[in-house]
């Protein structure tokens, strides 16, 4: 017999899965709180469950997992994570610290369909979505990683491997495991997604879930755009800003575009300027990434007096505008960076 895994079920999936065995529903709301919470990894710890639950939940369940097969730490604090699913395949995710925050940038497919000409991800093709159980995991693992060292896992963001809106069930089973209050209990605004522009996943997504959206726009133009992003042929410009525009929000909120920065191509003043058209008077705020080298792709990053005036541009132009900080491209954990391939030592 295969064993029902209660990782990544939602709370109301789990409280269903109780009620057909004709158990209470706040036991769902108990192993929730075991599992998201008290990092337990095996129903034998569950002790405010009886025990004739805990024997039946032990031989006919099971709560799948996996540690980092590897992991690296980079010289800025920053630590990376190699895990081995399942079946096999490989994905990473990146923990961030950053004063009190501790920010997981977890990955969402295996490899990535989109091919975006700039991002190591594409390059190695794509092998699967992953399952809300794995996608969950790499919170569970750096959660309890920090916990042992006294810290909170604060800020969740689908920057990672995938497109996340091209796996929105799983994605959306996962954000209600991290918004439930027996689960992750976080805000939607420390619950971010990243997307290359999937306009109407974003926002039925944005319906379903409060959490805060970052969008990958790269480029001010089409032409461009579509070159450096295959997806922009099918949602352009004008359809991404407009869905961006759409996204509601609470007040003081804002969307997130993002721009990576690549010399030469989408970096000129001229560039700032039509960016800063585009996003005026909305809820926009521009999020800039220099790009991150890596063997796959054939750009640089801007000088750092080319990346200060293009934001200067932005600023002048009425948009709210931040240089996102490098952050462990030492051990290739920067943005745009990540393939999922065996590197580093073993944990
Ligand atoms: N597919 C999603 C999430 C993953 S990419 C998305 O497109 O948003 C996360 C961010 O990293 C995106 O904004 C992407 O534009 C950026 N990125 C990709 N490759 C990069 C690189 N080499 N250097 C800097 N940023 C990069």
């Amino acid at each position: 017999m295969t064993r029902t895994d209660l990782k990544g079920m939602t709370l109301t999936e789990l409280e269903e899965f109780f009620a057909r065995w004709g158990k209470e529903r706040y036991r769902a709301r108990q192993l929730f709180r075991w599992i998201y919470q008290k990092h337990a990894d095996d129903f034998a710890a569950m002790t405010d469950l009886s025990k004739e639950l805990r024997g039946i939940l032990a031989s006919t369940c099971r709560l799948s997992g996996f540690p980092a097969e590897r992991f690296e730490t980079s010289a800025d604090g920053t630590e990376k994570y190699l895990f081995r699913l399942e079946d096999g395949e490989t994905v990473e995710s990146v923990l961030i610290p950053d004063d009190a925050r501790r920010t997981l940038c977890i990955s969402s497919q295996v490899g990535c369909p989109l091919l975006c000409g700039f991002c190591a991800t594409g390059a190695s093709g794509f092998r699967r979505n992953m399952t809300s159980a794995e996608i969950v995991q790499q919170a569970c693992y750096a959660a309890k990683r920090l916990s042992e060292r006294g810290e909170r896992l604060s800020n969740v963001v689908f920057m990672g491997m995938g497109e996340p809106l091209m796996n929105v069930p799983e994605v959306s089973r996962t954000i209600g495991i991290l918004l439930s209050q027996f689960g992750f209990g976080f805000s939607g605004k420390r619950v971010t997604v990243s997307t290359a522009g999937i306009v109407p996943e974003m926002l039925a997504l944005a319906l379903a879930h409060p959490v805060s959206f970052a969008v990958s726009i790269n480029a001010a133009r089409d032409d461009l755009r579509s070159l450096l992003m295959p997806v922009n042929r099918k949602y352009p410009l004008k359809d991404v800003v407009a869905a961006m525009r759409r996204i509601p929000l609470q007040s003081g909120r804002k969307v997130t575009a993002e721009y990576v920065l690549l010399a030469g191509v989408n970096d000129s003043p001229e560039d700032a300027l039509s960016l800063s058209r585009l996003f005026r008077g909305g809820r926009i705020k521009v999020n800039l990434i220099p790009y991150n080298a890596h063997e796959a792709s054939p750009y640089r990053a801007p000088e750092a007096e080319v990346v200060g005036r293009f934001r200067d541009v932005l600023i002048a132009g009425g948009v709210q505008t931040i240089t996102r900080e490098r952050r462990g491209a030492d051990i290739r954990a920067a943005c745009g960076q990540l393939r999922g391939s065996p590197r580093g030592k073993k944990s």
